[in-house]
C-alpha cells in the first residue's frame, strides 16, 4: 500500500491545500495529512482546530486521515509507514525552500520519495498568511478557501 502524507501548517486550509489534497489522493493509496505543531505558538488556529477545518473540507474524500505532528517528518513517516512526502510548489521562493528540506530528508531517510505537485495557475498567489491578512480586513474569502474555513476565519476577525 502506497502511503503519502502531506505535512504543513494548513493555518488554515486554503484552495491551493486542496487542490494539492485532491490531486494526491489519485497518486497514493492513502494520503495522510499531518498538521505541523510545532509552529504552535505563532498559529492562528490551534493544531486541533485546524485539523477540525480539514476533516470537514475533505469529507468527501475517502483514502484520507488527518493527524497532527511534531518533531522530525521523517521519523513520523517512518511511525505511518508513509513513503512519500506530498508537498505544493507555487514559486521559485517554494522550489529554493522545497529543494533544501528535501535534500535532507532525503539523507535522513533515502527510502522517503518527496513527490512535489506544481500548483495550478489559478492558485499560485494563495497562501494562508495572505487569506489571514484578508480576513482581517474582513474581506472576501470565497475564492481562497473552502466555506468552513471561511466561518472560522470571520470567527477570528469578527466584525
Ligand atoms: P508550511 O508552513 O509547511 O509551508 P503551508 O500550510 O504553508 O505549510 O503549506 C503546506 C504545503 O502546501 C507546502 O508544500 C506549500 O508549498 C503547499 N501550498 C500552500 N499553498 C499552496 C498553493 N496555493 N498551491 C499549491 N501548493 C500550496
Amino acid at each position: 500500500m502506497r502511503i503519502g502524507i502531506y505535512p504543513g501548517s494548513f493555518d488554515p486550509l486554503t484552495n491551493g491545500h486542496m487542490d494539492i489534497i485532491e490531486r494526491a489522493v489519485e497518486i497514493c493509496d492513502k494520503l495522510i495529512i499531518s498538521v505541523a505543531t510545532n509552529i504552535a505558538k505563532t498559529a492562528l488556529f490551534s493544531a486541533q482546530e485546524r485539523v477540525e477545518i480539514i476533516n470537514n473540507c475533505c469529507k468527501h474524500i475517502n483514502n484520507l486521515e488527518v493527524t497532527s505532528f511534531d518533531g522530525l517528518l521523517v521519523d513520523y513517516c517512518h511511525e505511518k509507514n508513509a513513503s512519500m512526502i506530498i508537498r505544493g510548489l507555487r514559486t521559485n521562493m517554494d522550489f529554493e525552500y522545497e529543494k533544501s528540506i528535501a535534500t535532507v530528508n532525503r539523507k535522513l531517510a533515502p527510502n522517503i520519495e518527496t513527490v512535489f505537485l506544481m500548483t495550478k495557475g489559478e492558485y499560485y498567489f494563495i497562501s494562508s498568511h495572505l487569506v489571514k491578512e484578508i480576513a482581517s480586513f474582513s474581506g472576501d474569502l470565497t475564492s481562497l478557501v473552502p466555506r468552513f474555513a471561511q466561518q472560522k476565519l470571520q470567527q477570528k476577525f469578527p466584525n
